[in-house]
């Protein structure tokens, strides 16, 4: 089954499993990432996360607000900016922040997060 999310903002639903982004794309996104979760490394279960959440204004297919994340990482962060999910990682798992956003910007091209 498709996971289906609500735009809040909207109220636009869209398929959040992946068929919203083009088979080409998706696979240009998880390379530039080198096929890791951009906040733990994880190379399992990878999924393409907005770096600005659709309900906070980002793009939907925009290359350049996407990144990959595994599954677990991307329904911690739920809502939360990329900002403040680092920093909960870090107190929550303990998971080492340093370089997570550098390598975001890296991928996506900007800083504006
Ligand atoms: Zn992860």
């Amino acid at each position: 089954m498709p996971v289906m999310v609500q735009n809040k903002k909207t109220g636009e639903w869209y398929n959040a499993g992946g068929s919203w982004l083009s088979k080409g794309a998706r696979k240009r996104i998880l390379e530039r990432g080198g096929n890791r979760c951009a906040y733990c490394g994880a190379t399992e279960n990878l999924t393409v996360d907005h770096v600005i959440a659709r309900n906070c204004g980002g793009a939907l297919k925009d290359e350049n607000n996407l990144i990959p994340a595994c599954k677990p990482c991307n329904s911690a962060r739920g809502d939360k900016g990329v900002r403040a999910f680092v920093a909960y990682n870090k107190a929550a798992h303990g998971v080492d922040p340093r370089g997570v956003i550098a390598g975001i910007a890296r991928q996506i091209g900007h800083k504006n997060f």
